[in-house]
């Protein structure tokens, strides 16, 4: 159940009890809340300190979304390392090298290296297992996070 705080248009005050947010709009829509004062049914939610909700919000909101940037970051950085670890790097070589492994010209390994977008479109064309390595998201420092 949410207690709302209503308003009319007679800016007469109340309050309503609805089992949700949708059910007050419901209620609201087919003109079910009415003022116990004048009897309208033009209510709407009286707001109750909106500056301080609204920058409350915008700062959990903010501190969520450098929460998910942090984890993507090191998730990114932990499959890298990963890559690193147990790849051979080819360096620019990598679409030679992978065209040789898929062609069975080479002994099957895992390799990581540097590919052009069209490289890469050619060697996913022909079949050629790849994926891009996950890059470290770094943030915009001049994009402000709210
Ligand atoms: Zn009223």
């Amino acid at each position: 159940m949410i207690k709302y705080n209503l308003i009319c248009r007679h800016d007469h005050d109340f309050e309503a009890w609805f089992s949700s947010s949708s059910d007050y709009e419901e209620q609201r829509k087919k003109r079910f809340v009415q003022c116990p004062y004048c009897g309208s049914a033009k209510v709407e939610k009286a707001i109750m300190a909106p500056n301080i909700s609204t920058s409350r919000k915008k700062e959990a909101m903010a501190s969520r979304r450098k929460e998910a940037l942090a984890m993507m970051n090191e998730a990114a950085q932990t499959i890298r390392k990963e890559i690193e670890e147990k790849c051979d790097y080819v360096g620019e070589k990598f679409a030679d090298e992978a065209r040789a492994i898929h062609y069975g010209e080479k002994e099957e390994r895992a390799i990581y290296g540097e590919a052009s977008l069209t490289e890469a479109k050619e060697l996913h064309d022909e079949g050629v297992t790849i994926a891009p390595l996950p890059d470290t998201i770094i943030p915009d420092p001049s994009k402000k996070l709210n």
